[in-house]
């Protein structure tokens, strides 16, 4: 087989229906939609028609959306802009252990500028320790950033309770809910969020785009400025397209939520159980009950994720390891080490994300390609060797 993706929590494949829309704004409604001219215009209204769409699925009103050219964009946008329109109320930020980099480097860098952060811990499952979040809340603390899931062991939050904590002690709460939003239900008002991020290419729709809640009255400072569009917010000419595109696929992904969810969920649960069969020696990683549909991220023990990644590779197969040596650092992943794993079991780690395109067939050739290679990998590792010496 040819192109079996099992990386859908790094991207998705564009829906051919969101192209559909997105195309007319490429060919022929061009117009700068800040134009005056009917072109713009037609623009304009595509462009407000997409911010409806997004805000009714968000449960909020059109004016707290803002596009952007990502999750990355929209979390640096909510952290600097709250951290520096809000720095005279006080400069303390807390986080979590397991955020995405856009959310961690951001802090990391903020902290060379005054700001002072504090990282939460997780539990082995992922959960962020709601006490621990309690105790270092202070009197200077501007804003609590935590994610709504995870995008390496796909562990949901407790985002409501965590809301509730930010708003008792008059704390802004962002959340970067990328993985989230398109499998998951979300309501702003009842889940207690300030401002959250989101992004097309995670939901089957375009890449380079993305959207920001922010509640109505939060202040918070434009990353980008120039230009008074998105109500001076992020100056730039609008890729109306690509919003075009966000709208429509985020649309489908929650007309379509329960029934995608329950065959992805179906597939996710037989693949675990096939493995937890077959393969001896692996330890699933992230909480099985308020996990993301897709998501599945198992360690197998004795083995090295990079290698496993290139034997996937040479049977057609894409799926990410635990450790970012792919992106050229031997470190494992800060979220796994962050749940208690040791460098050698967080090395052998497999995140396969599960899609809406995925085919039990395809789930099938995954497993018996695991089993195969999982196999191999361990009858050449001396490690496997001396442990199996040891049980004997
Ligand atoms: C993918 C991802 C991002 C970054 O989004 P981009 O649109 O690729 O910039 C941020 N946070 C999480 C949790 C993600 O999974």
């Amino acid at each position: 087989m040819e192109n079996v993706y099992f990386d859908n929590a790094a991207t998705t494949k564009l829906d051919s229906r969101v192209l559909s829309k997105m195309m007319p704004y490429f060919e022929s409604v061009y117009g700068n939609a800040s134009a005056i001219y009917r072109l713009g215009r037609n623009a304009h209204s595509a462009l407000e028609d997409s911010r409806k769409i997004v805000s009714e699925i968000l449960g909020c009103n059109q004016d707290e959306i803002y596009f952007t050219s990502g999750g990355s964009e929209s979390d640096n946008t909510a952290i600097r802009g709250i951290a520096y329109a809000n720095k005279d109320k006080g400069r303390h930020i807390i986080t979590s252990k397991i955020e995405h980099p856009a959310v961690l480097e951001t802090c990391k860098s903020l902290s060379k500028e005054g700001f002072e952060i504090s990282y939460v811990s997780v539990d082995e499952n992922g959960f962020i320790d709601l006490n621990e979040l309690q105790n270092l809340i202070r009197e200077d603390t501007i804003l609590i950033s935590i994610m709504f899931a995870n995008n390496e062991i796909g562990t949901i939050e407790p985002v409501k309770e965590i809301g509730k904590l930010a708003h008792e002690h008059n704390i802004y709460f962002h959340t970067d809910a990328v993985q989230a939003v398109g499998s998951v239900k979300i309501d702003v008002n009842d889940l207690n969020v300030d401002s959250l991020s989101l992004s097309a290419h995670k939901f089957n729709g375009p890449k380079g785009v993305g959207a920001l809640y922010v509640r109505k009255g939060v202040k918070f400072n434009p990353l980008i400025t120039g230009g008074h569009q998105e109500k001076k917010k992020r100056a730039g000419t609008e890729n109306v397209a690509g919003i075009v595109g966000l709208a429509e696929a985020l649309k489908l992904a929650y007309d379509e939520l329960d029934e995608n969810n329950e065959r992805i969920i179906k597939l996710r649960d037989y693949y675990l159980d096939e493995i937890k069969k077959r393969i001896p020696y692996i330890k699933i990683n992230g909480d099985l009950e308020k996990r993301l549909p897709g998501n599945t991220n198992i360690s197998f023990r004795f083995i090295e994720g990079e290698g496993l990644l290139l034997n996937l590779d040479n049977k057609g197969i894409c799926a990410s390891s635990g450790s970012a040596c792919t992106s050229g650092s031997l470190d494992p992943s800060h979220v796994l080490l962050a749940i208690g794993l040791s460098h050698e079991v967080a090395h052998g780690s497999l995140r396969v994300s599960i899609g809406k395109y995925n085919t039990k067939e395809e789930v099938d050739y995954l497993i018996d390609c695991l089993v195969e290679i999982v196999n191999r990998l361990r009858n050449m590792s001396p490690l496997y060797e001396e442990f199996l010496e040891g049980e004997k």
